[in-house]
């Protein structure tokens, strides 16, 4: 099945091992790469940590 990444348009290939494959298929959900999904998870936890005082 092809799907399209959200974040960055990139078009992958994924099979029925994939983890979100049969949300995907069945309730049409957004599909994000691995790449974006890294960046996002990462941004993530910098968001969550605490700001240093300036
Ligand atoms: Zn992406």
């Amino acid at each position: 099945m092809e799907v399209k990444c959200t974040l960055c348009g990139r078009i992958d290939k994924i099979t029925k091992i994939h983890k979100d494959y049969f949300k995907i298929a069945r309730e049409n959900a957004s599909y994000v790469c691995e790449m974006c999904e890294k960046r996002v998870r990462y941004h993530a936890v910098e968001f969550n940590k605490p700001r240093k005082p300036m």
